[in-house]
């Protein structure tokens, strides 16, 4: 375990947001956490990766940076891999190492940025897969109980972008490992028609268990502003999930709306779509900006501060709500210390 006082975050976060930890703590093995002073979501902060997070404000308390690792084959058989991976593993790290042993089910989450033990939190997806597909329980620190749980993938309750750490119980466990669920007979997923028709020019005819990966890397690189030259966090907002009736007003008066039934839980538009009707693409405010890559992606456009990101997140909320009547929900855990008295 390393302690430092008053750290900056820059580095530790995608979109590049300058803000300080007043403690650092870095959880490097499990018994570390048997020794940390505990956790305080007011003021306190578990951080990944950083490809998630918009620091609006300093975090006057403690981050506890998880850099737990290891990858471990817990049981097999002829069919199937059951992983152990330590939470502060890189996520496509792992997509790669499962790949080049010929394990499947994750290939199609391959460049996803950060680490593995925050994949349940917003249950990761991409080009038509979910961590829920691969899923098979989690081990956590309860901060409530100061001691280790394991919850079972049912008891993750994972949905669309969300789960009990995001939702239910936010800030209650810091995840130490997850075990998925891999295949060892590939089957391709490519029911996301971008994804089918990028192998069909790149491998017509055959789609191995590589071909996948090394498409969806190249969509991906194609598609998203890339962190490491324009700070961003990925998607801003999440699909908004609208009721039947309001979905009915809005295709008759939007028929080129992109839109997905999603089952009993109404139907999902394209937020990317709205806020491009909203005439957003590319419009700047204090150094922060909408994509004009990426209609869904906010970005840093050099050194603007995580306030004025939240402002013109909250801008782009106004606007579709205003012109659809839509409500957008930010993607990213929004990091705001506010002073109480
Ligand atoms: C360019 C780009 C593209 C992206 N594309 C996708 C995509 O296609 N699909 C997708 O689903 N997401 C995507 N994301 C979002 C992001 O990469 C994922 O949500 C990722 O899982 C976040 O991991 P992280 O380690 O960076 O988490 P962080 O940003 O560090 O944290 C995110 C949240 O998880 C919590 N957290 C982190 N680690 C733990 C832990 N061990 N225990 C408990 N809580 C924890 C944090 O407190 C915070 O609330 C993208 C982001 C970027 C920048």
């Amino acid at each position: 375990m390393k302690v430092a006082e008053n750290q900056p975050l820059d580095r530790l976060n995608t979109f590049g947001i300058s803000a300080r930890a007043g403690i650092l703590i870095t959880i490097e093995t499990e018994e570390d956490l048997l020794s940390v002073p505990g956790f305080d979501p007011a003021r306190d902060f578990v951080l990944g990766g950083g490809s998630n997070v918009l620091f609006v404000t300093d975090v006057p308390g403690i981050v506890y940076l998880n850099r737990l690792s290891g990858i471990e084959i817990r049981r097999e058989n002829p069919d199937e891999v059951l992983l152990e991976v330590g939470a502060g593993e890189s996520w496509h790290e792992l997509v790669a190492w499962s790949v080049a042993r010929g394990f499947s089910g994750i290939e199609n989450l391959a460049l996803i940025p950060g680490l593995a033990g925050a994949a349940p939190l917003q249950n990761i997806g991409a080009y038509g897969v979910e961590l829920a597909s691969v899923l098979d329980s989690v081990t956590a620190w309860d901060w409530h109980t100061a001691t280790w749980v394991v919850l079972s993938k049912q008891e993750c309750l994972l949905g669309y972008r969300d789960s009990l750490f995001k939702a239910a119980q936010p800030d209650r466990y810091l995840i130490t490992s997850t075990r998925l669920i891999l295949k060892k007979h590939f089957t391709a997923q490519v029911a996301y028609s971008g994804l089918a028709a990028e192998l069909e020019k790149s491998s017509p005819g055959g789609t191995s268990l590589a071909d996948v990966f090394a498409a969806v890397i190249r969509l991906r690189r194609k598609k998203l502003p890339d962190p490491a030259v324009i700070g961003n966090a990925g998607s801003f907002f999440k699909n908004p999930l609208v009721p039947a009736t309001l979905y009915q007003q809005l295709s008759d008066r939007f028929p080129a709306l992109p839109s997905w039934d999603a089952g009993g839980a109404g139907i999902k538009v394209s937020a990317a779509w709205l806020i491009e009707h909203c005439d957003l693409k590319g419009f700047e405010m204090n150094g922060a900006a909408v994509s004009g890559q990426h209609a869904l992606v906010l970005v840093n456009q050099g050194q603007c501060s995580g306030l004025a990101v939240w402002e013109l997140a909250q801008l782009v909320q106004a606007r579709v709500w205003d012109t659809f009547g839509v409500r957008l929900e930010p993607e990213p855990k929004i990091f705001r210390f506010a002073e109480v008295g």
